[in-house]
């Protein structure tokens, strides 16, 4: 069992490491769902159906400039 490997809640494929993706977090609980930005469209319509019990995060990877 990998913790390294995150799957989008959406279409169930796993989100890499180097891209940005889209965190929800239960405020009642300890569940999270992870998101790619494409499939945020999911994440949204949660939220809106239910602003008071998830927390939305867009985690966005610093690109280093050199
Ligand atoms: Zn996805």
């Amino acid at each position: 069992m990998s913790r390294s490997k995150t799957k989008c809640a959406a279409c169930k494929k796993s989100i890499p490491d180097h891209e940005p993706d889209v965190m929800l977090r239960r405020l009642d609980g300890e569940l999270r769902r992870y998101y790619h930005t494409r499939c945020s469209g999911a994440a949204l319509d949660l939220v809106t159906d239910a602003p008071e019990v998830w927390v939305m995060t867009v985690r966005h990877i610093e690109e280093v400039a050199n």
